[in-house]
């Protein structure tokens, strides 16, 4: 889980630092839910106020399986310094700065929603 800033990124430390701590947070947030969801707990609510988009025919402990991994996959990109973080998964544009750091689990552009 540690951050080595030391590793060359397109992006500067302190954003790195940033993204990285968002990610860690959003993770265990999203651990946190999941939790509650298999101990048969109503989190739809709080589902929904994290972010988490409904989908028809998936269960609640499925899409916060799927935000989870998508966090942790994300989160590992961006400290190897592996440069498609921070880019569409498709079509490998570059997300911008505030899309990033309102949501640096970002993996898709605008053109490509998930
Ligand atoms: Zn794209």
């Amino acid at each position: 889980m540690s951050l080595d800033l030391d590793i060359p990124s397109r992006f500067d430390r302190d954003l790195r630092k940033e993204l990285h701590h968002k990610l860690l947070a959003r993770g265990s947030a999203l651990a946190t839910l999941l939790g509650d969801v298999l101990a048969d707990k109503d989190r739809l609510a709080a589902i929904a106020a994290i972010g988490v988009e409904p989908r028809p025919g998936i269960r609640p402990e499925e899409l916060l399986r799927d935000a989870l991994n998508q966090v942790e996959r994300r989160r590992r990109l961006l400290d190897a310094g592996d440069d498609r973080y921070g880019r569409c998964d498709v079509c490998g544009v570059e997300l911008s700065r505030t899309e990033l750091e309102q949501l640096p689990w970002a993996d898709r552009c605008q053109a490509h929603p998930r």
